[in-house]
C-alpha cells in the first residue's frame, strides 16, 4: 500500500494517512482500507450525491461492495466470507461513510448486525447458512428491524410485534416503525415478542424474514438526512417455516446484547465519525484553495480556521480511539471474531460485558459529529451552505446520530444511572416498582384520597389479571 493517500491516483487533498491510527489495522485490514477508498472515488461518492438528491436506495454501491467481498467480511472464510473481525468491521464502516456514502455507511451497519445476528446462531440453521454462502455472490443486503411504533426509541421493547407457532412453523406479526434497507434488503432479522407470550416483554425471540415477505412503501420514507437509506416504516405478517427462527425461543434479549446492540453501536458509531472526518477533509480542501484577495490570504491561514479545524480533528481522532480501542477488546473477547465459540452454548455471551462501553462511544461518537459538522461548516463559510461543496450533505447526514436509538439521551442516562445505582436499576422492560417515588407521592395525599386509592387497588386486586405494562 502506498504511504501517500491517493484518490482517483493522485494525491488526497484531505487529511493524509499521518492522521489515521493505522496501527490498530493489519496490513490485510489497511489493503482493504486502501481498495474501499478507490471504490469511494470511482463509484460511492458520484452515487451518494445521486441517493441524497433523489432518495435512491444505494444498490449500487452495495454491488460495488459485493463484487470484492464486502458483504461477507464478517462471515467465517469455510462459509466464503472473508473472516473478519470488529477492527474490519469498524474500518469498513468509517471509510464508507468518509470517502463515499453515508448512507451506503448505513445500510452496510445494519447489514453487518443482521450478518452477526445470523452468525450467532447459524450452526444448526441451514436458512441461515444458505443466505451466508451466497452474500456476496448473489448481493444479499441484510438489516434489523426492531423499532416499534408504540415504544419509540426503547426498540427493545416490540408492543405491536408477536409470533405463534403454527403446525408449519411460526406466524410472524412485526409492525416496525424505521427499517434502515425497508422494503429493499433482501433479508431482515426482525424481533417480536415469543411464541405464548404471557407478558412478559424481556421474552423475545428473533426471526429470518425474507426481502419479499415484507411490506414496506418507499413513499413513506423521507428524511433530513441519509435520504438514500429508506428507513421507513415495514410490516410483516405472515406465516414462516420453522428453520426462520433465528437461535431458540427466547434468545432475543441474548442475541440483542451480544450481537445486535455491539455491531450497531460500533460500526455507527464509526459510522459518525466517518462523517466528521469526511467533512474535515472537505474543509482541508477548501479553505487551503479558497483565497482573499485583498489580505492575500488562503481561509486556511487564518487562525480562528487552524482552531477550528485542529480542535475537530482532536476531538475526533479521541471517539476513533475508543472505537477502535473497544474493537480490540471485543475481538480479544472472542478471539478475533470466533463463531465457532457459539456453537454449542448459547449462554457463551463474551461481547455482552463490554455494552456499557458501547453506549459511551455512541454517545460521543454522535456527540463529535454534530459539533464537528457545525464547525466545518463555520470554517467554511457562506460556501459550505451551498449542496456544491458536499459539506451540506455531511452536516444533514450526520443529525441521524443523536437521535437514532438508543438515543443520546437515553444513553447518557443508561450510563449516569447504571454507575450511580447498577446496571439492575435500569429496568429496560419497565418491571421494577419505584417504591421511592410511590411513597414520595402517597405522602402527599390526606386521608380522603389515600382511601380513595386504597378502594381503587383493591377493586384492581380483583379484577382478572392484565398484561404488564
Ligand atoms: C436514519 C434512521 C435510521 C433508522 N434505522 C432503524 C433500523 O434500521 N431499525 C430500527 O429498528 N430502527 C431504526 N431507526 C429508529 C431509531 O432507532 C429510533 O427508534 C427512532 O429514531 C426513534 O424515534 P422516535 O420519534 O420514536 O423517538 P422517541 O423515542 O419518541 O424519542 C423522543 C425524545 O424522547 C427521548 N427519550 C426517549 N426515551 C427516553 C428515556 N427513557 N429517557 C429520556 N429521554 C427519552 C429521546 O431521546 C428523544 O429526545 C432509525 C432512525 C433513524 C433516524
Amino acid at each position: 500500500m502506498s504511504a501517500t493517500k491517493l484518490w482517483g491516483g493522485e494525491s488526497f487533498s484531505g487529511l493524509g494517512y499521518e492522521w489515521d491510527p493505522q496501527w490498530v489495522l493489519t496490513e490485510r485490514q489497511k489493503a482493504l482500507q486502501a481498495k474501499l477508498i478507490e471504490l469511494c472515488q470511482s463509484d460511492l461518492r458520484v452515487n451518494a450525491i445521486e441517493s441524497d438528491k433523489n432518495r435512491v436506495y444505494p444498490r449500487k454501491n452495495f454491488q460495488v461492495l459485493a463484487k470484492h467481498g464486502f458483504l461477507g467480511l464478517i462471515v467465517p472464510k469455510e462459509l466464503g466470507g472473508m473472516g473478519e473481525n470488529h477492527t474490519a468491521a469498524a474500518m469498513v464502516v468509517e471509510t464508507i461513510a468518509r470517502y463515499g456514502c453515508a448512507s451506503t455507511a448505513m445500510c452496510y451497519t445494519m447489514h453487518t448486525g443482521a450478518v452477526a445476528a445470523a452468525l450467532l446462531r447459524h450452526h444448526d440453521n441451514e436458512a441461515l447458512k444458505d443466505i451466508l454462502r451466497r452474500i456476496d455472490k448473489d448481493c444479499l443486503i441484510g438489516t434489523l428491524s426492531y423499532s416499534d411504533p408504540e415504544t419509540g426509541s426503547h426498540f427493545w421493547y416490540p408492543i405491536s410485534s408477536g409470533a405463534e407457532e403454527t403446525k408449519d412453523g411460526w406466524h410472524v406479526k412485526k409492525k416496525a416503525s424505521w427499517t434502515t434497507s425497508g422494503g429493499f434488503a433482501d433479508w431482515y432479522i426482525v424481533q417480536t415478542t415469543s411464541p405464548n407470550f404471557n407478558g412478559n416483554y424481556a421474552d423475545l425471540s428473533c426471526f429470518l424474514i425474507l426481502g419479499d415477505e415484507a411490506s414496506y412503501d418507499p413513499a413513506n420514507w423521507n428524511g433530513l438526512g441519509l435520504r438514500g437509506n429508506q428507513s421507513g416504516p415495514l410490516e410483516i405478517d405472515r406465516v414462516v417455516p420453522r428453520e426462520r427462527l433465528v437461535g431458540p425461543v427466547g434468545d432475543g434479549a441474548r442475541s440483542n446484547d451480544e450481537v445486535v446492540d455491539p455491531f450497531f453501536l460500533l460500526c455507527s458509531s464509526a459510522c459518525w465519525s466517518g462523517i466528521a472526518l469526511g467533512m474535515i477533509d472537505i474543509a482541508k480542501a477548501h479553505t487551503t484553495k479558497k483565497t482573499h484577495k485583498d489580505v492575500g490570504m488562503r481561509v486556511a491561514d487564518y487562525p480562528t480556521i487552524q482552531d477550528y479545524v485542529g480542535e475537530a480533528i482532536i476531538d475526533t481522532n479521541v471517539v476513533r480511539s475508543m472505537d477502535f480501542m473497544i474493537a480490540k477488546a471485543l475481538d480479544d473477547a472472542t478471539k478475533g471474531c470466533d463463531w465457532s465459540l457459539h456453537k454449542d452454548d448459547v449462554t457463551v455471551l463474551p461481547r455482552s460485558a463490554l455494552l456499557h462501553w458501547l453506549w459511551q462511544l455512541k454517545f460521543a461518537a454522535a456527540k463529535n459529529v454534530a459539533h464537528v459538522s457545525d464547525k466545518m461548516l463555520h470554517a467554511c463559510g457562506g460556501t459550505g451552505y451551498k449542496p456544491e461543496l458536499q459539506i451540506e450533505r455531511y452536516l444533514r447526514d450526520g443529525k441521524a446520530g443523536w437521535v437514532m436509538g438508543p438515543t443520546n439521551e437515553v444513553l447518557r442516562q443508561f450510563v449516569g444511572k447504571a454507575s450511580l445505582l447498577g446496571f439492575e436499576s435500569l429496568d429496560y422492560w419497565n418491571t421494577s416498582i419505584n417504591e421511592r417515588v410511590i411513597n414520595n407521592e402517597i405522602k402527599k395525599m390526606d386521608a380522603d384520597a389515600k382511601r380513595a386509592l386504597a378502594e381503587r387497588l383493591l377493586a384492581e386486586t380483583a379484577a382478572p389479571a392484565r398484561r404488564i405494562a
